[in-house]
């Protein structure tokens, strides 16, 4: 397999973004952080591909960090936003589009009577802490030990990802007995309980919640009064479309979405329960694009694709099939692996590197050695499958596991 690739026009863009944008790239797209060989800067996407600004093509498994679900320019999302740009989409207030979006959505939910819409999965997160203390006058929100909910100051303190921030207190995910030591060490001010969908911090294996982990929490917030709030940031739209607790049987308070929802569009949202509105009502929030028609249109699209198509199964087919193929290619080159989470949202990390100390060199080397064969993984944060991807991406992309495997075996050969 060809693994010539020109990269002199991502190298400009590189260069020229130095001198006018802080360091040249911020944020979790930040290349600099990736294996050397991964492109900073693209020029298009179709369906379950992409192309770097060289023209190097590659099967997307990252679908710009999970919000392309159906594939990029997908016809009827497309439409939809064109229709709704075509006759308004910022003005002095919603379109109808809004009103639709919150009906399909609370339709689609059975615990939830409303939604609330911003731009980004951090809007909601944060908002959804406000509303919590509003509701209950206290102010200490309880979140899992480095659980991402958003870079804000809710959440961290200055910026920095290892500090938690006032107001919140950590308890272990999975972990019912963290939960109640938390909640003590909250001396009668929780306000709250924060719930990823799963355990998907990054670097490490990812956890699936367990029936008794979720109803305990339930318990928990039930016998304190507290909002349970589920961050279904990452799993929305990929797990369930009731939500992503919903095959526990354990159902939140209130719930986020973004990523998945609007197939790329800029659009997040909060849902919750009649008992909350009143909160709502008293905790002000707005942003100047908040209520654009666009992205609404796009999410309703999205939503009802999914629907149609049943997109979870197609991924969740695409997920075995990947997940199987690269156990048995990994086996056959004697390189250990583990495979976790939901196989919609897939995670590879390599027996023998240790994200604590930051030493992943055999999960680099795999995923450089699959960028260079137009396959594009992220080394250690979880993937994205999207329904658009089909049997001859899997075929190509374990055809080049092949190889990348090989490569890890030969150089680290334990
Ligand atoms: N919560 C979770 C679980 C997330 O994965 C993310 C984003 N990666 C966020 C919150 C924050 O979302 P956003 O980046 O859209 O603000």
């Amino acid at each position: 397999m060809s693994t010539e690739r020109n990269r002199t026009n991502d190298m400009a863009l590189r260069e020229r973004a130095k001198s006018v944008i802080p360091n040249g790239m911020y944020g979790h797209q930040n290349a600099a952080i990736l294996p050397s060989n991964f492109p900073q800067f693209f020029a298009k996407g179709e369906g379950s591909h992409l192309w770097d600004v060289d023209g190097n093509e590659y099967i997307d498994y990252i679908c710009a960090y999970g919000p392309i679900v159906l594939g990029y320019q997908h016809p009827g999302v497309d439409r939809a936003i064109a229709d709704a740009q075509d006759v308004g989409d910022c003005m002095n207030g919603p379109s109808e589009k809004m009103v639709e979006l919150a009906e399909l959505l609370v339709d689609i939910t059975p615990w939830a009577d409303w939604a609330w819409f911003a731009k980004n999965g951090t809007d909601a997160t944060v908002y959804a802490a406000s509303v919590a203390r509003t509701s209950t006058g206290k102010g200490t929100i309880l979140r899992a030990h480095n659980a991402y909910h958003g870079a804000a100051p809710t959440w961290i303190t200055a910026g920095d990802m290892t500090q938690q921030a006032d107001g919140t207190l950590e308890y272990e995910f999975n972990d019912l007995a963290s939960v109640r030591s938390a909640i003590d060490a909250a001396e009668g001010d929780a306000a709250a309980i924060i719930v990823s969908a799963f355990r998907h911090d990054v670097g490490l294996d990812q956890e699936m919640p367990t029936v008794e982990f979720a109803q305990g929490v339930r318990d928990l917030c039930d016998a304190n009064n507290i909002p349970l709030i589920l961050d279904d940031v990452r799993g929305g739209f990929r797990l369930d479309l009731a939500g992503s607790w919903a095959p526990l049987g354990v159902d939140p308070d209130l719930s986020i979405y973004c990523k998945a929802i609007g197939n790329g569009q800029p659009i997040s949202a909060l849902m919750g329960r009649d008992s909350l509105s009143e909160a709502v009502a008293k905790t002000f929030a707005t942003g100047s694009y908040w209520f654009t028609a666009a992205p609404m249109a796009a999410a309703y699209a999205t939503i009802t694709t999914l629907q149609e198509t049943d997109g979870i199964a197609r991924m969740d087919r695409i997920g075995n099939a990947l997940r199987d193929g690269w156990q048995q290619v990994a086996d056959s080159h004697g390189v250990g692996i583990r495979q976790t989470g939901p196989v919609s949202i897939p995670l590879m990390l390599f027996d023998g590197d240790d994200f604590s100390t930051r030493d992943v060199p055999r999960a680099y080397r795999f995923a450089a050695e699959l960028a260079d064969r137009g396959v594009y993984l992220h080394p250690v944060h979880n993937g994205f499958l999207s329904t658009a991807l089909d049997d001859n991406d899997v075929a190509h992309t374990l055809e080049a596991s092949d190889e990348a495997f090989a490569v890890v075996a030969s150089e680290f050969g334990d």
